[in-house]
């Protein structure tokens, strides 16, 4: 992506930033984990020389971190290079040393970088903070290294802006002058150069520059949360009033309010966002309309029930929180009070937020960027901490977002909540973890929890309330996004989000019902003797543990993800894989005469794998494995009249009874299951077959002669000859979607 003017140039540009960013966005390694690898007997040490690495070093380096296979070679050498480049401290003035030091860097420039610049770069690209990330941008065109930038250089900054914009598909048309007017701006003393600090200064305040680079703008207080966003309708800038225009009727939109501006007019001084909360104790349960105006065209009045049309301008308002639309001259007339409208149950307003003063003296941390403090997204700018005054016979929903699973799709989720909700209660994973949400409702008595991710998301989110010491223990309902969602699958709530309207996904969540699902601990003690094996992926069992036939697809089909990215990227795709390694026979070799490596026992009593031939062992605790296939199989309904799940002996392995024994989430009970072979894993997952019962049970040990592949929660690992013990922890509340309605054909 060199720009086809030069080919010759090979500099890092603005897209190759955004590029970078992108990929970051969606890894889930930290530099210091890769940086691990480097060093002692990691797995790439020898590719370090000292402090150095080469460029082969420097390519494992970002395979590994951005977990690509197929890293742009183009933008590695670019990158690469741009490490060689880096000039540490200018201030040398004898000529003499520079000379020195370039010769030295020309020795060395052929071949080897800082591991150590490297992993400061990324690391900043990790979670820097807007300020360092401008600072980089700075010395990346300050290329003689004399700390300003002189106009031939702010041209270019210009020109690579544009450029990483057109990247965006954005409308430059607009773009040149905005920039153009801020490097004016910027050069604060007119000396014709930009120092470091000017630069700084005037990045920060410019609002589309910031959007460009993909920086998250400082939380301050009103701060819109802005996106470039293109419009298919007539649609006019809160600012000027005018009209958005340009072939794209592209702006900047608040995910919040919705509030629209041109790109230029997002520098002067928009009116602030809707508020989060109110100021004082005193207009706690005020509820008040926030109208912000505009683009309500051809929507109906609340007040009047008249068409609201479109007059060549800013048109009507409507309430950030109730979504209803109104003429300006109607929003004045009475009723200011604010119902919250359909998703009231779910709406924590603002007028149920206020700020107290923080109890600990708390000045050293002023001035400090504070990130990886979880306490400060629940903070007013003046340091003052928000809490929650519950409105009454009302649910508050605190969702919790993963923007790393299901591609884009966690994004969209994540700026959709922030509309229909108050972004108070809209937590980014990436953002501090699920921490800052949960301290920040564990006042609250009602309130239910939405964790929108896969079924490792749900895990963790689980752990966090076990851990969090809460007053109550809130229900807890999924969004299912990207793949593996077994457990949203058995709550009823899909297999995997596909854009519906989440207005509904809500009111289903209003109508569903509380269940209780077991939770179990597994505890792997390898033999002694023995070399360690792949860590253990959890402590905890949610879903369902494997050995043997079914965990060693998984783990071929993990190792050829990883492998192969490209081919993984949708859930049918990942479903044909999962088929196609299941039918191939050759993988079951592995895993032959399973019964003559494991013994399992189920509260004491052996089971006897004598009659069966093994090929793999499955522990379940939901009805769903591996995207929807029930290895349990449907149990015809008989009459359990006055046997309650506690009631039922500790373990059953009589055929019979098993036979007519059904699954429960929450019966405190184990379903064990063997499996003869990968041609019937081939079955089972189409719905053919299922699996062969063997045992239910509140308890189990097993115990393993040779290493063996394994899965938690479709997590795989190969594990050494070892015992496993796994025990009921506790339960966990969750939230049962209503039942499915008749759909389809039949609708
Ligand atoms: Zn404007
Ligand atoms: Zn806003
Ligand atoms: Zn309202
Ligand atoms: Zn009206």
């Amino acid at each position: 992506m060199s720009s086809p003017t030069n080919p010759e140039v090979k500099e890092l540009n603005p897209v190759d930033f955004i590029q970078l960013q992108q990929y970051i966005e969606y890894n889930n390694l930290k530099v210091k984990d890769v940086l691990r690898e480097f060093y002692a007997d990691g797995s790439l040490a020898r590719h370090r020389h000292g402090e150095c690495i080469n460029e082969e070093g420097f390519r494992l380096f970002l395979k590994t971190y951005l977990e690509v296979e197929d890293f742009p070679v183009d933008l590695c050498q670019r990158l690469f290079l741009s490490f060689q480049n880096s000039e540490p401290g200018q201030e040398d003035s004898t000529s003499e040393i520079i000379h020195t030091h370039r010769a030295y860097k020309q020795l060395t420039a052929f071949s080897e970088v800082f591991l150590k610049d490297v992993s400061c770069y990324f690391s900043l690209l990790e979670d820097g903070q807007p300020r360092d990330k401008l600072e980089f941008a700075f010395r990346l065109y300050d290329r003689d290294g004399n700390g300003v930038l002189d106009s031939s250089e702010v041209d270019r900054i210009i020109a690579q802006m544009m450029h990483a914009a057109e990247y965006l598909d954005w409308d430059v048309s607009e773009l040149k002058p905005v920039l153009k007017d801020m490097m004016t701006a910027i050069d604060a003393d007119s000396s014709g150069t930009v120092s470091l600090d000017e630069w700084v200064q005037g990045g920060m305040n410019n609002v589309p520059l910031l959007v460009l680079l993909g920086l998250k703008m400082i939380q301050k207080d009103g701060q819109h949360l802005w996106r470039m966003k293109n419009f298919n309708k007539p649609v006019y800038c809160n600012v000027c009033h005018s009209m958005l225009l340009g072939l794209r009727k592209q702006g900047l939109c608040c995910t919040s309010c919705k509030y629209t501006v041109h790109g230029r007019c997002a520098n002067k001084n928009p009116a602030p966002c809707a508020r989060t909360y109110v100021k004082s104790k005193k207009e706690i349960g005020v509820s008040t309309h926030d109208w912000v105006s505009g683009n309500c065209d051809s929507r109906k009045c609340d007040k009047c029930q008249k068409k609201i049309k479109s007059l060549q301008g800013l048109t009507g308002k409507h309430c950030v929180w109730c979504h209803t639309m109104r003429h300006d001259q109607c929003v004045d007339q009475e009723s200011t009070q604010c119902t919250c409208g359909l998703l009231r149950d779910h709406i924590l307003p603002p007028w149920a937020i206020y700020p107290v003063i923080k109890e600990r003296p708390n000045n050293v941390k002023n001035g400090c960027s504070g990130s990886g403090d979880d306490s400060e997204l629940n903070t007013t700018p003046d340091g003052q901490v928000l809490q929650i005054c519950p409105v009454p016979n009302t649910h508050p929903l605190l969702v919790f977002v993963n923007p790393k699973s299901g591609g884009k799709q966690g994004e969209r989720v994540l700026r959709k909540f922030q509309f229909l909700l108050n972004p108070r209660q809209v937590y980014n994973l990436s953002n501090g973890g699920p921490g800052p949400g949960l301290s920040f409702f564990r006042n609250l008595k009602e309130y239910r929890i939405l964790v929108c991710g896969g079924d490792g998301t749900v895990g963790w989110i689980l752990d966090a309330i076990d851990k969090g010491n809460l007053l109550v223990r809130p229900p807890v309902a999924v969004l299912p996004l990207g793949t593996g969602n077994d457990l949203a699958r058995c709550l009823r709530w899909g297999g995997g989000y596909d854009g519906e309207d989440l207005n509904r996904i809500l009111k289903d969540i209003e109508g569903s019902s509380q269940v209780l699902m077991d939770r179990w601990s597994v505890q792997v003690i390898t033999d002694e003797n023995q070399e360690e094996g792949d860590p253990v992926p959890y402590e905890i069992i949610n879903n369902y543990f494997s050995i043997g036939v079914d965990a060693s697809i998984a783990h071929r089909f993990h190792t050829m993800r990883e492998k192969h990215p490209q081919k993984f990227n949708s859930r049918m795709k990942n479903k044909l894989w999962y088929f196609e390694f299941a039918t191939s026979e050759t993988i079951s070799a592995s895993c032959k005469k399973l019964s003559e490596n494991l013994t399992i026992e189920c509260c004491g009593t052996p089971l006897d794998l004598s009659g069966v031939s093994l090929e793999g062992v499955a522990i379940l605790n939901i009805p769903s494995m591996h995207g929807g296939s029930n290895l349990w199989g449907e149990t015809k309904k008989v009459d359990t009249k006055g046997l309650t799940a506690q009631e039922e002996p500790e373990v059953i392995i009589n055929p019979e009874i098993l036979k007519v024994a059904s699954q429960d989430l929450s019966d405190r009970r184990l379903e064990v299951v063997g499996l003869e072979g990968a041609m019937e894993m081939g079955q089972i997952y189409t719905g053919l077959k299922s699996a062969v019962r063997l045992a239910k049970t509140s308890q189990i040990t097993i115990r393993t002669k040779k290493a063996l592949p394994m899965q938690i929660d479709g997590e795989p690992w190969m594990q050494p000859p070892c015992t496993i013990h796994i025990t009921h922890k506790n339960q966990a509340c969750m939230l049962m979607g209503p039942p499915a309605k008749p759909s389809g054909f039949f609708k």
